[in-house]
């Protein structure tokens, strides 16, 4: 029998706790995200939502989630709320009732544990579950253990007081199945309620937020009576990701507005407010800032070689081989121009720096530097990771993004293929009937974006490193998928037929229209201009109560 409230060993296959923080990890490279408003108020408000980190493959998730768990066990440190990092690692979860009862047990694991959580009252609830769960004699039923280890869960968390706050840093959960995410986000959602704040990494927005905007007639205009400045236009008024809505009416007040004091307005409403937050989630992009991305790589370089006069905080060794063939070398900017190279191929991405110096820092001469045109293994076998990402759904979803990945590829990048082009490409030779652009760039696993501003809708790869494994064929499923598609000229959207007025809209998850009827040999007449997008009519209007998606 299990010793009372004792939490035991719990084992997942691709459920795993965090890894300590590595040395290799520079804790600047994420201080972005700290001053963010919605950081701020998700970890040091009353809020209930939750926050997805949005970052493409390569993005850096896992260092970021690594690093804001650490950054919030420091800042919580006095009063020692939990901060629990769960990774689910790549592989196939063949019971997902036992990866959500693992998971909870994990959780469980995670608070019982904290110091802070002192007197445990969910000791005998627990006690009964690891009955359950390791009784020689065969366990209970899966549905069974799950309601116990939810008992002891809530136990736990309904027994602190109303300040109590705990964190919950999710990374890789993106990978699991939509079935298990579903499962998942009902489980969040009570923790969630019962003081939990969770934080999810993930390739795509899972959930889209609405395209919303401040309701309020004097948006824009200062409480201040000596201000004779005029309340924004709403046309001008920005989007929001952060908003509160009136109970009643349900009208948009924006957080100054809110902080000024203001409420809802709507003549029409009969209560005015209460304003609440009435979103579950809030989406942010993975963006790190270029400066200390830079600093980054001064830093690993100059640790790993010695002082090779980028000036960086490193403490530096004596200078290794390939340091010293830095130093001798004619070209006094040398250093300067590899860490250019680096960033200019990392594009941005954390974990593709990563990959590059890794592979500098096995060099021992500079004449080695940039030999050969290959992508670098440790790159493929990142890009390799995303790519089964795709693979591993429905056949359906599968199929449509890997043909659609392999369609943007025969496009020059960053351009991309038009969307409304790729529907009809995916509808005319593989009889799929795609909704939309949504669908696509869902079914791509964030391996495609569509750039927002664009007239035109397009799918493109979404970095240069990615768009040359395409190309260049790395992939065996992407050239199977490439070989599906009909081979010949290129089509272009300017061949096909101007949309009726009504149907000029593209818009996420409203269309309710296919384009008109278009035949094949149209679409294989090669055409190399796009014309502007006025005459074609598809245009992107943002209209508030869609759904933003990126
Ligand atoms: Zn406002
Ligand atoms: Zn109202």
């Amino acid at each position: 029998m299990a010793v009372a409230g004792k939490p035991r060993k719990w084992e997942h296959p691709t459920l795993k706790l965090a890894k300590p923080i590595s040395s290799e990890i520079f804790p600047a490279l994420c201080d972005w995200i700290f001053r963010r408003q919605v950081f701020k108020r998700w970890s040091e408000e009353s809020v209930s939502w939750q926050l997805y980190c949005i970052g493409e493959p390569g993005a850096g998730k896992t260092t970021l989630a690594a690093i804001i768990a650490e950054h919030l066990r420091q800042q919580f440190q006095s009063v020692g709320y939990p901060v629990v990092t769960l990774f689910a690692e790549e592989g196939i979860v063949s019971n997902e009732l036992e990866f959500l009862e693992d998971f909870l047990h994990a959780v469980y694991h995670g608070l019982a544990e904290c110091p802070v959580v002192g007197d445990n009252p969910s000791k005998e609830d627990y006690q009964k579950y690891t009955e359950a769960r390791f009784n020689q004699n065969g366990g209970l039923r899966v549905n069974r253990r799950l309601s116990l280890i939810r008992a002891a869960l809530y136990t736990l968390l309904g027994s602190r007081n109303k300040s109590f706050r705990a964190f919950l840093i999710l990374d890789g959960f993106d990978l699991c199945s939509e079935t298990l995410l579903l499962l998942l986000e009902t489980e969040l959602a009570t923790l969630r309620s019962m003081g939990v704040r969770v934080l999810q990494t993930s390739r795509i927005a899972i959930f889209e937020q609405y395209v919303t905007w401040c309701d309020h007639p004097k948006h824009g205009k200062t409480g201040d009576p000596d201000e004779d400045d005029e309340p924004i236009a709403e046309i001008d008024r920005e989007r929001l990701s952060m908003y509160y809505n009136c109970d009643s009416c349900l009208s948009v007040l924006c957080l100054p507005c809110k902080a000024d004091g203001r409420a809802c307005e709507r003549d029409t409403c009969e209560t005015r407010g209460p304003m609440r937050e009435r979103y579950d989630y809030v989406n942010i992009t993975i963006s790190p800032p270029s400066q200390p991305l830079n600093d980054y790589i001064c830093w690993n370089l100059e640790r790993e070689h010695g002082d090779i006069g980028l000036h960086s905080s490193a403490s530096k060794p004596p200078l290794s081989a390939f340091g010293l063939s830095i130093r001798n070398n004619k070209n006094p900017d040398l250093a300067q121009d590899i860490v250019s190279d680096i960033e200019s191929w990392a594009d941005g991405h954390i974990g593709f720096t990563k990959a590059r110096l890794d592979i500098v820092n096995e060099l021992q001469s500079v004449e080695e530097w940039g030999r050969g045109n290959q992508l670098p293994a440790n790159i493929v076998s990142i890009l390799d990771g995303a790519v089964r990402a795709v693979e591993k759904q429905n056949p359906l979803k599968r199929r449509l993004g890997l043909q659609s990945i392999a369609a943007a590829g025969r496009y020059d990048w960053p351009d991309g293929i038009p969307i409304p082009l790729l529907r009809q490409l995916l509808k005319d030779h593989s009889n799929q009937e795609v909704r939309s652009g949504e669908d696509i760039l869902r079914a791509a696993r964030g391996l495609l974006r569509s750039p927002e501003g664009d007239e035109i809708q397009s799918a493109d790869i979404y970095s240069a490193t990615f768009y040359e494994y395409v190309f260049n064929g790395y992939n065996e499923r992407i050239h199977e998928a490439d070989q599906e598609l009909p081979h010949g000229d290129k089509e272009d959207i300017s061949d096909m037929p101007e949309p009726e007025e009504e149907k000029a809209r593209f818009e996420p998850q409203t269309i309710t229209e296919e384009p008109g009827e278009i035949t094949a040999s149209k679409l294989h007449r090669s055409v190399t201009t796009i014309e502007s997008s006025h005459e074609i009519g598809f245009s992107r209007v943002v209209r508030k109560g869609t759904l933003a998606w990126k």
